[in-house]
């Protein structure tokens, strides 16, 4: 049988995102991409409803190229051909999360205000169904003191426990030590390393953390500005919450080590205390959910860039402090 009696279309975890010069396709299992010239965007948007043959027929001109790309995507298994395009429906990228908060980050110093109410604020974020922690260590705090804080979220149905210090301060031999006793501390970034480089199974009591040592200081890695790594990440999870939400401050809860209650730790305004206020009764603000629901879409430059579904968002470091929809300050892609 001819395969050009068959359709072309893309496995459904396969998304086109269409820029204003070019376009790409997010492969969400695979965690990869492609670019692609928007006029094939638009090909494969009707080559779920017309066959090889009709497509064809159609741009008679540009047919070999566009036969070629087909067989490319094919290859590259983006997509495939089939009799029967309408047994594969598209996902529902909706975004759903099962708690107001998904993640907090909770910065400690040795004299830190949160050090002290290290125990009522963990009671709260779990209260609020937050299952993702990061831990942030800004200075020499002894390792004693961390596992301590460690010991008051444990089995408490935190499924992520993330750490980050600076190397200069901690052993590593201690650090392995945490992350084998600890089975939910899945990672524990050391700044100030002398490599950049990945140590998986530390530990075989804890096979799913890892450490992450990287060159970077403490102040440079934990600054969005500064620290340009990680900022594209190709996945479901991502792709659905940056479609419908802020991909960075959605549902997100800061405190920084006075005690104060933000979106995100580097942000010039707070909402509040721990000292005094209660952490739900801040998050539910609508002021303090104001930037969850900016999507890429609206911001300026993004909304018509191809990485938009994939590009971490920042709304502290942008362009012009005066326009919250302006672009992240750290890019320089001119889409
Ligand atoms: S920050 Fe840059 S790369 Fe990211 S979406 Fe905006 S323009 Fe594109």
């Amino acid at each position: 049988m001819s395969k050009f009696i068959n359709y072309f279309i893309l496995f459904s975890n396969c998304v086109i995102v269409k820029g204003h010069s070019q376009g790409a396709i997010y492969d969400l299992t695979r965690e990869r991409y492609l670019i692609i010239p928007n006029d094939l965007i638009e090909i494969i948007k009707l080559a779920k409803k017309y066959t090889i043959k009709e497509i064809k027929n159609k741009y008679k001109k540009d047919a070999r190229g566009i036969l070629q790309y087909i067989n490319l995507l094919i290859e590259k298994e983006y997509g495939f051909l089939t009799e029967q395009p309408f047994l594969f429906p598209d996902i529902d990228f909706t975004w759903q999360y099962p708690s107001l908060i998904r993640v907090a980050i909770i910065e400690f110093t040795q004299k830190s205000l949160t050090l002290n109410y290290a125990d009522t604020i963990f009671d709260q974020i779990i209260l609020l169904g937050c299952k993702s922690l990061q831990i942030v260590i800004k200075d020499r705090l002894p390792i004693i003191k961390v596992e301590q804080m460690i010991r008051l979220v444990e089995n408490r149905g935190l499924s992520y426990i993330e750490i980050v210090i600076d190397g200069k301060y901690y052993n590593i031999n201690n650090i392995k030590n945490l992350l084998s006793k600890y089975l939910n501390i899945r990672k524990i970034v050391i700044t100030n390393s002398k490599t950049n480089s990945t140590d998986v199974n530390n530990h075989e009591l804890n096979n799913k953390g890892y450490i992450q040592h990287v060159l970077l200081s403490f102040e440079k890695y934990y600054n969005c500005f500064e620290n340009k790594n990680n900022v594209f990440k190709v996945n479901l999870p991502f792709y659905c919450e940056s479609v419908n939400r802020n991909n960075c401050l959605n549902q997100k809860l800061c405190i920084d080590s006075e005690g104060n209650i933000k979106n995100c730790p580097h942000s010039e305004y707070n909402f509040g205390n721990i000292k005094k206020d209660n952490i739900g009764d801040i998050v539910k603000m609508s002021n303090f959910q104001k930037y969850w629901f900016m999507t890429k879409d609206e911001i300026k430059e993004c909304k018509r860039c191809e990485y938009r579904y994939m590009c971490l968002d920042c709304r502290v470091f942008i362009e012009d402090k005066k326009d919250i929809f302006s672009k992240p300050m750290n890019c320089d892609y001119k889409p």
